[in-house]
């Protein structure tokens, strides 16, 4: 008896890959229902950028927040078991992303990063396009503001 249906199952594998997650759908379904048009996961730009728009020299990245430890985040638990374990597979994310990022600007690119909880309000997804099509450079991180910020 299986108790995961296949549409759960291939939800889990595709976060275990990190790729075409359903936070990227929906980052990819309202970039190109709002005109705009992109390629998926190219192998030569570091990182791999999740989608990169090469007329608006953007490469976008959707970011789990628990893989790649959003700051501050309700999402980026610690687990409470192997801390040693998690701790170092965090940090190395962590510093390949910014490794990803500087090079990513040193070359050129604009950079867009999402945290999948910002995902949860479209207004997130407003900002992201309006600043696609504004050309400005550098790095923009959504969501701006995070809702989900702990009390403490
Ligand atoms: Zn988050």
């Amino acid at each position: 008896m299986d108790v995961v249906s296949p549409e759960k199952r291939s939800d889990m594998m595709s976060s275990i890959k990190g790729r075409n997650t359903r936070p990227e759908m929906q980052v990819r379904a309202y970039l190109h229902a709002h005109g705009l048009r992109f390629r998926l996961h190219r192998k030569d730009l570091p990182g791999r950028p999740d989608l990169v728009l090469p007329k608006h020299r953007v490469a976008v990245f959707v970011h789990g927040c628990f893989w790649h430890r959003h700051r501050g985040c309700k999402f980026a638990t610690r687990p409470s078991t192997r801390e040693d374990f998690w701790q170092q597979k965090f940090a190395r994310n962590v510093e390949r992303d910014l490794e990803n990022q500087e090079a990513l600007l040193g070359a050129g690119w604009r950079l867009l990063i999402i945290w999948e909880c910002g995902l949860k309000n479209n207004l997130n997804l407003e900002v992201a396009l309006q600043w696609i099509k504004s050309g400005q450079g550098g790095m923009l991180t959504l969501p701006l503001v995070k809702t989900s910020a702990p009390v403490s």
